[in-house]
């Protein structure tokens, strides 16, 4: 009986990037490195930290993936290559979709050739603030207790 052991590597390399690939492509969450090496696995339990890694830099390289830095350092990754428009939260770090952004889409500006674009509205997400409004309506009660 063969494992994937046997497999030779170049094979066993596609098998990696196509599970890979899959997740982003149906995960809407732009996942982190670590997050896609937590879900492959259960998959493939034998695949390494560092070949998720360097799978999703050469993917993100080759164009197939999208790769940001959000304002807290972390990396995130994204199937969806066109332009389109994100919303961080800044309370839960979740990163939505919110639509494309062909409009202002340019080849250039000044001189400077533009290759993406990459715009993040940061704010609080509907669930975050659906926790939010109790603890707010809480403080303005003890406000007005304050001011009064
Ligand atoms: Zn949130
Ligand atoms: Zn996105």
């Amino acid at each position: 009986m063969s494992t994937n052991k046997n497999l030779p590597s170049g094979l066993k390399c596609t098998q990696q990037r196509k599970k890979i690939l899959e997740f982003l492509e149906n995960s809407k969450l732009h996942p982190t490195a670590d997050d896609i090496f937590n879900k492959v696995r259960e998959n493939m339990p034998h695949i390494s930290r560092t070949t998720v890694y360097n799978t999703v830099n050469k993917l993100a390289k080759e164009g197939m993936i999208k790769c940001m830095n959000t304002r807290n350092g972390e990396m995130r990754f994204d199937a969806h290559t066109e332009a389109h428009y994100h919303f961080m939260c800044g309370e839960c770090g979740s990163i939505f979709d919110i639509g494309p952004c062909t409009g202002l889409l340019q080849k250039e500006i000044d001189g400077h050739e533009i290759k993406d674009i990459f715009i993040c509205y940061n704010g609080v997400c509907k669930e975050c603030r659906k926790k939010g409004v109790a603890a707010k309506e809480e403080t303005n009660a003890d406000d007005d207790i304050i001011f009064e």
